[in-house]
């Protein structure tokens, strides 16, 4: 964990290794969000495509030396392999894991109410604590917490979503709006200060929705 501000470059590429080097484990999403392609031994056969080589395994027991296999279960915090990935796409995003990072996150979307959603949940369980926030660059906004290491809900209403086993795209990643990623306050890092909410946690005894 850090605890200083982290410069964030403006560029993709740099801005990955910047964050690789802080600690902040990151794999590569293309723009349109395609995935890229596990290797052989990685990928389950279909009806349509069978595959001999692939070795059944859960991604997160993956031994594979790709090393760009299963999306985000790839992320890292090796720099020359970051360095190699946003060399090869260097307009890919910056994806990064939550949980895997130590974070769980609010992810507000206003187009599907979920500034609504805020309000109504802030008037049950009061005003939630302050920490570092990420405008989306679509006009939503993240909330990053601490994770609590307990199970989170995927959802606490409509546009609240929780990214907590999933992943969120970091700045300066470019939105499907056109818009790219931004940290809030002067546009740098910083690890969050805040646990997510126990009022939020189902594991309290307080229903989350
Ligand atoms: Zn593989
Ligand atoms: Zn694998």
């Amino acid at each position: 964990m850090i605890a200083s501000l982290l410069d964030i470059p403006t560029d993709p590429p740099s801005a990955a290794v910047a964050y690789a080097a802080a600690g902040i484990r990151v794999f590569r999403v293309r723009p349109d969000k395609a995935p890229f392609a596990n290797c052989a031994r990685c990928r389950p056969p279909t009806e349509k495509r069978p595959n001999p080589l692939y070795i059944e395994h859960r991604p997160e027991e993956c031994r594979c030396t790709a090393r760009t296999c299963h999306g985000f279960h790839a992320a890292t915090t090796d720099v020359e392999l970051v360095k190699q990935w946003w060399a090869e796409q260097p307009d890919a995003n910056i994806g990064a894991p939550c949980a895997l990072n130590g974070w769980a996150v609010l992810d507000i979307d206003p187009r599907h109410g979920g500034d609504q959603s805020l309000a109504v949940l802030e008037q049950r369980v009061g005003v939630l604590p302050g920490t570092v926030m990420q405008l989306t660059g679509g006009g939503g906004l993240h909330i990053v917490y601490r994770t609590p290491g307990v199970p989170l809900p995927g959802t606490l209403g409509p546009g609240l979503d929780v990214k907590h086993n999933g992943y969120i795209l970091l700045a300066p990643s470019v939105h499907s709006s056109g818009g790219r990623y931004r940290w809030s306050g002067h546009g740098r890092f910083l690890q969050p200060p805040a646990t997510w909410p126990a009022a939020l946690t189902p594991q309290q005894g307080r229903r989350a929705a």
